[in-house]
């Protein structure tokens, strides 16, 4: 006799490709940090889609917004205006202090969209030979999963099988301002970074770096363009994790949070004369910047702001990190991070830890093995983060 759950969990087994391994939990509704299963078990969402659902599960603003475009326009392609595409790249300028958008929908492809940027911006503004522009990035990388996005990884499990990969890339270890140094050549056309590298496992910079990066990129005529798809805004407890050291890039790679966890959008914004490298025929995307999407961007950037969900991550996240450093356990490697975008590095595997999470009614998951990472919807209480070190003491404390 079958549970409704385990019905499901078998169907998506046997007909989907096993591109992903999720815990034994089927979510079928949700409502800020709580996510519920068939059978009515709750539980505190802890990654929030990886850190799209920075507002929470269906944050009524946004799912108001999405109701009331849905009954307006929803799709109109480029080929015609829409009436909110500019209020998008309005509020998203202002929020970013750029010039210019380039909406897209996932954040591969707008990371796709910064290296074509950059290159071209490469051969046309600073007269990199044709076809020989390099872009620097770090080890340890994510970037997503195109075989563009795959081909910059460091991680060989990333691209078996995959080839032939896109070239044009270097990879440097992060944290090494000599190694930039000594990577950038004239035919440097950017350098692509993580301000923190999620995927990795919660890494952050060596203090200063990201600043010393911006002066070694201004020094020699190479965009600094900062990956901030996972640790934008708010994650990190400021609204860019750039902002941790006043860096300034010449271009940000934006999505998850954008579109509120509740519709797919990306973007790219940048200075005017990167993105005005762009002309009618040179990118585009059927569906990118399309009105229900940017009516659900404007509402998830709205909320973002007046809900101060980046000084709510700050100051939770502290009290949340400071609370996960005392929990005692000979596993445990280091807890680290900035605002509530932590891990928790083990020496064991994260996996069973996270199973018996799981079994106490918080969702995580674990990343590159021995990693846990605890990133809860920006908007939960301080009871509510109370509630869930009870549940994680109860499974780590030894
Ligand atoms: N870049 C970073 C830093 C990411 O964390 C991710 C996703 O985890 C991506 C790019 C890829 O985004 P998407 O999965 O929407 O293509």
């Amino acid at each position: 006799n079958l549970s409704r759950s385990q019905i499901i969990m078998e169907q998506t087994e046997r007909l989907g490709a096993h591109n992903y391994h999720p815990l034994p939990i089927v979510v079928s509704k949700a409502e800020r940090i709580w996510v519920e299963d068939p059978e009515g078990n709750r539980y505190m969402d802890m990654l929030s889609a990886y850190s799209a659902l920075n507002p929470g599960h269906r944050h009524p603003r946004i799912i108001a917004a999405l109701k009331e475009q849905a009954d307006r326009v929803t799709l109109t392609s480029r080929a015609f205006h829409s009436d909110n595409l500019g209020l998008f790249y309005e509020k998203l300028c202002r929020l970013t202090k750029m010039d210019k958008v380039l909406p897209m929908n996932t954040g591969a492809e707008a990371v796709e969209t910064a290296i074509k940027a950059a290159r071209r911006w490469a051969y046309e503004v600073k007269g990199v030979a044709d076809y020989q522009a390099e872009i620097i990035v770090c080890q340890g990388n994510f970037h997503g999963r195109t075989v563009t996005a795959i081909s910059m990884s460091s991680e060989k499990e990333y691209q078996r099988q995959f080839g032939p990969l896109t070239p044009g890339f270097k990879v440097i270890p992060y944290g090494d301002i000599q190694a930039l140094q000594n990577a950038i050549t004239e035919n440097t056309a950017a350098f692509l970074i993580e301000p923190i590298q999620g995927e990795a496992g919660i890494i952050l910079p060596p203090e200063g770096y990201l600043k010393q990066a911006l002066e070694l990129c201004q020094a020699n005529r190479v965009l600094f363009i900062a990956d901030e798809i996972q640790t934008g805004f708010g994650r990190t407890g400021k609204m860019f994790a750039c902002d941790w050291e006043n860096v300034k890039p010449d271009m940000y790679i934006l999505g998850k949070a954008l579109g509120g966890g509740v519709f797919p959008i990306s973007a790219v914004a940048a200075k005017k004369e990167i993105l005005d490298v762009f002309n009618p025929g040179s990118h585009g995307s059927t569906f990118g910047g399309n009105p229900l999407a940017c009516a659900v961007a404007i509402a998830a950037i709205d909320v973002t702001l007046e809900e101060n969900l980046a000084e709510r991550s700050l100051e939770l996240g502290k009290y949340f990190l400071h609370n996960l450093q005392q929990i005692q356990n000979r596993h445990i490697v280091q807890v680290r991070g900035r605002g509530l975008f932590i891990g928790l590095e083990l020496n064991t595997s994260a996996r069973p830890y996270c199973e018996a999470l799981m079994q106490r009614g918080l969702l995580c998951k674990e990343t590159h093995e021995n990693v846990i990472r605890f990133a809860p919807p920006l908007i939960i209480e301080k009871p509510e983060l109370d509630d869930a070190l009870t549940r994680i003491r109860a499974v780590l404390q030894q």
